[in-house]
């Protein structure tokens, strides 16, 4: 059932009442669940454009404030970033995958639209890794005393695929801070490239090349310290949480697709499928929408969800100009490609070695994927990310499953016949996308982190690289919450 209106308000601060939200300028009541271009007349009281979870979540905020809402989204999918292949063995999740215990509205969403969280160990993030570095093949009890280990006393415990994220963490200046202390002027001198952070601190020259194998930018040199301090101070506070069970991280049961789904059905309009939009004009109070299709449709406001770099290839009348349009014209995306395969007989048996492989070299690492079921076959994927999945821009489908299988099979003759082309998914490719998750580079924490959340007119920002104190799923969710409430306060 739907949150009604005078619920809604019920909920609210007096301040935020006070504020306008008592009387949207909500106009036409409508009962259809879909719209269609021949709605394109009417004046919507909002318009979100993307339905991935940030745009979503803003839709349904809006709408249980009592404003009539149309969402649009370029994809023929739901869910963006989140995006499970209900058609493959297990149902991989091939984007946003793990839930965390901090993930507070994330959970409630999923509690309120009947969706169960689960924990997908079978088979999956337990299970260890065996190492390939220079070429040598190490398993994990073997790396402690490895002389390709490049670390000292206690530390060499560490394993290689945990460097990242344990060693940028020591001494981490935003440890006992808010989650958006990230943002304060106290961090901007850690506003530097993410490897001479390291060197600084004393992290030798092996470690930091081992550490760039996973990081998910455009590398430790072109990503700022910030960014990485950032994501493990957010992992911390989420380590201090757990849900009922003890676990700190969980999928939605089904597959984590299924939320975008429940979250669009629960809309008074669904969600408009293939509309790319182009631009957006603003006039009197009233924006304009230009689909790709050449379709048009207007609001009194609108959230645009699009991806930051997406923004490059759309018109804004008045332009964005200063800080914004900087920001839209330099931030980026980390890059990623996914090779995904079944596996016909389990290649780990036959050699002895774990399953799961983690490489300094071209294909990065394979992982046997989570299962949602015991009784799903096993698959695994190889994925590769930051700088070195750039050669893949330019390579077909079957290209990269050549290459990939040629490295593989290099790496681990075990494999060979044991793997089934299954899908390659790629955020390279992909025109709605442009990456997957968003990274600052050196300098611009400082330069935009503050101006992201600025609307354009009638246009609000939000989508995972406009959150303040989370990241990812969560971040998106934050964000999506925040701009609603910015058009709800302020109209
Ligand atoms: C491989 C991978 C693994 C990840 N793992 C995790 C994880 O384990 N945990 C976690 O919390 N997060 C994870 N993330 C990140 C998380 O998925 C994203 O941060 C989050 O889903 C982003 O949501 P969003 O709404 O901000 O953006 P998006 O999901 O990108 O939504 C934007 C929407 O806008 C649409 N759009 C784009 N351009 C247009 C246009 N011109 N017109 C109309 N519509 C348009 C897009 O199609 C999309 O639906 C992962 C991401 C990837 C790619």
């Amino acid at each position: 059932m739907k949150t009604s209106r005078r619920k809604f308000l019920g909920t609210m601060t007096g301040a935020a009442i006070i504020a306008g939200c008592a009387n949207p300028k909500s106009s036409n009541e409508s009962t259809s669940k879909t719209i269609n271009d021949k709605h394109t007349d009417k004046i919507m009281d909002a318009i979100v454009v993307g339905a991935g979870l940030s745009g979503l979540m803003a839709a349904m905020t809006l709408e249980e404030a009592g404003l009539e809402v149309l969402t649009l989204e370029g994809r023929n999918r739901l869910g963006g970033r989140v995006y499970t292949l209900m058609d493959v063995p297990g149902k991989p999740e091939a984007a946003g995958e793990y839930i965390g215990a901090n993930y507070a509205r994330m959970r409630n969403t999923v509690k309120k639209l009947g969706l169960k969280l689960y924990n997908p160990e079978v088979n999956g993030i337990d299970r260890p890794w065996m190492y390939n570095i220079q070429g040598q093949n190490i398993d994990a009890k073997s790396w402690e005393s490895h002389a390709l280990n490049p670390l000292q006393g206690d530390d060499r415990a560490m394993l290689p695929h945990r460097f990242l994220s344990r060693i940028s963490n020591i001494d981490n200046p935003l440890k006992d801070k808010g989650l958006d202390y990230w943002l304060s002027p106290e961090m901007q001198k850690y506003d530097i490239p993410h490897d001479q952070y390291l060197r600084s601190k004393g992290v030798s020259e092996e470690a930091i090349r081992l550490m760039n194998v996973v990081i998910h930018s455009g590398g430790m040199t072109n990503t700022s310290a910030i960014n990485e301090l950032r994501r493990y101070h957010v992992m911390d506070f989420n380590s201090k949480l757990s849900f009922e069970d003890g676990k700190s991280w969980k999928m939605v049961e089904g597959g984590n697709s299924l939320l975008p789904k429940a979250m669009a059905e629960s809309l008074q309009h669904e969600p408009v499928l293939n509309k790319t939009v182009i631009s957006f004009k603003e006039e009197n109070g009233i924006v304009e929408i230009q689909c790709a299709d050449n379709t048009r449709y207007k609001a009194r406001q609108v959230v645009c969800s699009i991806p930051i770099s997406v923004l490059r290839n759309v018109t804004f009348f008045p332009q964005i100009k200063g800080i914004t349009k900087d920001a839209i014209d330099q931030i980026d995306y980390g890059l990623s490609i996914q090779a995904h395969y079944l596996i016909k007989s389990p290649f780990w048996e036959e050699d002895g070695l774990d399953g799961n492989m983690w490489t300094d070299g071209p294909i990065e690492r394979f992982g046997v994927r989570t299962k949602k079921k015991e009784s799903d076959q096993d698959a695994g994927v190889v994925f590769i990310n930051g700088p070195e999945s750039l050669k893949f821009r330019l390579m077909t489908d079957d290209q990269v499953f050549d290459y990939v299988e040629k490295e593989l099979y290099k790496l681990r003759p075990s494999m060979e016949d044991k793997l089934e082309r299954i899908m390659i998914q790629s955020c390279e490719r992909d025109i709605h996308g442009a990456g997957d998750w968003v990274y600052w580079q050196p300098g611009q924490v400082t330069k935009f982190g503050n101006h992201m959340r600025k609307p354009h007119g009638n246009i609000h920002f939000c989508g995972e690289h406009t959150a303040i104190m989370e990241r990812g799923m969560e971040g998106a969710f934050e964000s999506g919450e925040r701009a609603a409430m910015d058009i709800i306060l302020n109209s």
